[in-house]
């Protein structure tokens, strides 16, 4: 099978090929379909499995089809949020979604702790469609109200077990529920606990699993 037979845009096509990759992974042969097809998705599957294409590239062509060119910021309002527990996480599935929208009109942040918030601030000014965050750095930008998650359409949570260990289920319970119900929700886990069950069940609508 080949990532074209998936029925991805041509603009993701030829970002994928310039990225080298020959055919879909295993976890991204199921996963894109489903995604594509508007389905909650429960994914068990650890990192290296090709994940995170898995989930972005699917989130980025269903994107692109109401994509706004317009400058102004406040038609780009947040549409995907991507959460992932740690910084170097956040930044690698950040990279990944830079790597594969380059030819799309579609600006996207990365939001962690640790470093000053202002250059996040002026980037959230700019106006961009897709953040990949981790819970508490959003959190602070909620507060602050630099960031506004009422259009979010799509919400991925990469790593649920990871999230949980460092005890951050609280912090994403508290920005679901900043969300609009009638939206997207993919959680990924390499486990599946009872507590990301339940997780799961109050985040996920009739969700297909995937299991790799
Ligand atoms: P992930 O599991 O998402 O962290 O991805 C692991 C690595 O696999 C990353 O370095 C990706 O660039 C790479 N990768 C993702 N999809 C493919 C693919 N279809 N073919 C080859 N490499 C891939």
């Amino acid at each position: 099978m080949s990532f074209s037979e998936l029925g991805l845009i041509p603009e993701l096509l030829r970002a994928v090929e310039e990225a080298g990759y020959s055919e879909p992974t295993p976890i991204q042969r199921q996963a894109i379909p489903v995604v594509l097809e508007g389905r909650d998705v429960m994914g068990g599957a650890q990192t290296g499995t090709g994940k995170t294409a898995g989930f972005t590239l699917p989130l980025l062509h269903k994107l692109s089809r109401w994509a706004n060119t317009s400058a102004s910021p406040a038609r780009h309002p947040v549409r995907a949020l991507i959460l992932a527990p740690t910084r170097e996480l956040a930044m690698q599935v950040h990279e990944s979604v830079q790597t594969y929208a380059k030819y799309l009109p579609l600006r996207a942040a990365c939001i962690y702790g640790g470093v000053d918030i202002k250059p996040q601030l002026d980037e959230l000014r700019r106006g961009v469609e897709v953040v990949v965050a981790t819970p508490g750095r959003l959190l602070d930008h909620v507060e602050q109200r630099s960031i506004s998650l009422g259009q979010v359409e799509f919400v991925v949570l990469d790593e649920a077990d990871r999230m949980l260990d460092m005890g951050f289920i609280p912090d994403i319970r508290r920005i679901l529920a900043l969300l609009p119900s009638q939206r997207q929700s993919l959680l990924f886990s390499a486990t599946f606990s009872d507590e990301i069950k339940k997780l799961a069940d109050s985040m996920l609508k009739s969700p297909q699993l995937i299991e790799v």
